[in-house]
């Protein structure tokens, strides 16, 4: 997808770029490539691809969820998918993005200090020891290929206020929604909204599981990395 793709793409979200989202976009791309070559921080790397793979299927969010003036939190953000795509283009979105390495917190640190953005935190922790004191506390929990669903519900329900929404972003997700069920009932979630679609050109299916918080998830939730890896919910 080249740049003039991505601008029509978004169109097709409702989403206006500005010339100066459009050139902060472009600033971030060439971050991660520079960084990259130093620090593991993705496979992807060709300008089209880091457009349509990651910037554009960030975006996507905006299909599940209206994005104005909430709190976000992003587990396992990597170089920042979503979440740092969203604080671009969403600019008063409140984003916190929490990731267990820290060479991913030092690049997403340099790069929100290039851009000079506000409302946005980075955290160098483990989303389970992280959910400890941040219970209960964010509008919107999402993240994208971290660990598989039940597991990812226990991390991330216990950040979600109540009527808040975890918005998992997946490939094809029909097993690990039957099989994660029971898991997200446990945790005080209901799923709401299944949203499928496929990237543009036919490049990939995609799945956005939209679960509303109804009940306060119990205090032993989340559990430690061993226990819920070894008895996932
Ligand atoms: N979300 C990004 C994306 O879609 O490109 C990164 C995905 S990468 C495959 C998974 C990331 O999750 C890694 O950066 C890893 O350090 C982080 N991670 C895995 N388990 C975690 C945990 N329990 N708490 C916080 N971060 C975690």
């Amino acid at each position: 997808m080249n740049k003039e793709e991505f601008v029509k793409a978004l169109k097709c979200l409702n989403i206006d770029i500005s010339e100066k989202q459009l050139n902060d976009l472009d600033i971030y791309y060439k971050m991660l490539i520079e960084y990259n070559t130093h620090t593991n921080l993705t496979r992807i790397t060709e300008e089209h691809e880091v457009y349509l793979k990651h910037f554009y299927d960030s975006l996507t969010l905006v299909k599940a969820i209206n994005l104005n003036n909430q709190t976000l939190l992003d587990v396992g953000t990597g170089a920042g998918f979503p979440g740092l795509v969203l604080k671009i283009v969403f600019p008063n979105l409140k984003v916190t993005l929490v990731d267990s390495l820290n060479k991913r917190i030092t690049f997403l640190d340099t790069v929100i200090k290039t851009l000079q953005l506000k409302d946005v935190k980075t955290m160098h922790a483990r989303a389970e020891e992280y959910a400890l004191n941040n219970k209960e506390k964010f509008d919107i929990v999402t993240s994208r290929a971290v660990a598989n669903l039940n597991m990812l519900s226990e991390l991330c329900i216990p950040f979600v206020k109540l009527g808040g929404y975890f918005i998992p972003m997946k490939a094809d997700a029909k097993e690990e929604i039957e099989t994660s069920r029971k898991a997200i009932k446990t945790l005080g979630g209901v799923i709401k909204n299944i949203i499928n679609f496929q990237l543009p050109n036919d490049t990939g299916i995609r799945t956005l599981i939209k679960i509303e918080k109804v009940s306060k998830t119990s205090e032993k939730y989340p559990r430690k990395f061993a226990e819920i890896k070894k008895k996932p919910l």
